[in-house]
């Protein structure tokens, strides 16, 4: 009974997370760099995130994320589950652990985000804290710092129709006993995977995916990593000329071509024209 009471007395409430998040200020006026990569940066030197992904330098600020992938989405994946009455179990964003001392109970909060641009490139962090909100900064900070780039295509033998939206090859990542294999799907499947990793492959700018998967996959904690593992073997994984023709294969971000961009604003100025006439 001692150890329940103090369960409910611990637990944070949950409105609490969502009031804490405040409107960051832009890295543009009030950053100061301190690294040679960030004040290349800010001063515009470096204006791809792919060249700095390819050189395989170690990205220490976040600012320089923000500052060239504007459009980062974040999200926080749930990797605990509530305790206490009501059966508990509850899934919840942050994984409470205890540690017993002579003071009392010790809890530690965990949690796991992530961060994607839906094109191509997305990036994994883990945050560990005493209290829920530090631990979420430090796990949206890890994750903009580690960000990587995927390879997308079409692998697909039932759909070749030559557009980067889904796997160009079959992968797999493993951690703990839990064993992920991401296998290229046709178009309008959609996302045929389990719920966290859907969020996972969403952001990273896949549209469709078959999936299976083996072992403990109620660990969250490490169905994620086996996640991340697998989309990290896209872009290992060594592959020859002609098939990155034959699967469409595309290596991260995917800026729309020039030609595409003129099409489109000539058709947003003649379909303004003809409001104009309307009116
Ligand atoms: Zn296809």
């Amino acid at each position: 009974m001692q150890n329940n009471e103090e369960f409910d007395a611990e637990t944070p409430e949950e409105g609490a997370i969502v009031e804490s998040e405040e409107e960051q200020e832009s890295p543009e006026t009030t950053w100061t760099p301190k690294t040679k990569l960030g004040e290349k940066v800010k001063k515009g030197e470096i204006t791809d995130i792919n060249s700095i992904l390819d050189s395989g330098k170690t990205i220490n600020e976040t600012q320089i994320v923000e500052l060239l992938l504007p459009d980062l989405e974040k999200d926080l994946l749930l990797v605990g589950q509530a305790k206490g009455k009501f059966g508990g179990g509850k899934r919840r964003v942050f994984k409470q652990t205890q540690k017993k001392t002579n003071e009392g109970n010790k809890p530690r909060f965990t949690t796991m985000a992530i961060v994607g641009n839906k094109n191509g490139i997305i990036g994994f962090g883990y945050g560990k804290s005493k209290e829920t909100v530090p631990a979420r900064e430090k796990a949206f900070r890890n994750a903009k710092l580690n960000i990587f780039k995927i390879r997308r295509g079409c692998g697909s033998w039932q759909c070749m129709c030559g557009e980067p939206h889904s796997l160009p090859f079959m992968v797999e990542g493993k951690s703990g006993s839990v064993k992920v294999r991401l296998i290229p799907a046709p178009k309008g499947t959609g996302l045929c995977i389990e719920k966290e990793c859907a969020k996972v492959i969403e952001l990273a700018g896949i549209k469709d995916i078959w999936s299976k998967t083996f072992g403990q996959t109620k660990t969250k904690m490490n169905l994620i990593k086996a996640c991340e593992h697998a989309l990290r073997q896209l872009i290992k994984t060594k592959i020859q000329p002609d098939h990155v023709k034959k699967l469409s294969i595309e290596e991260g971000q995917i800026t729309p071509s020039e030609q595409e961009k003129t099409e489109t604003e000539e058709t947003s100025e003649k379909e303004g024209k003809d409001k104009n006439l309307k009116k």
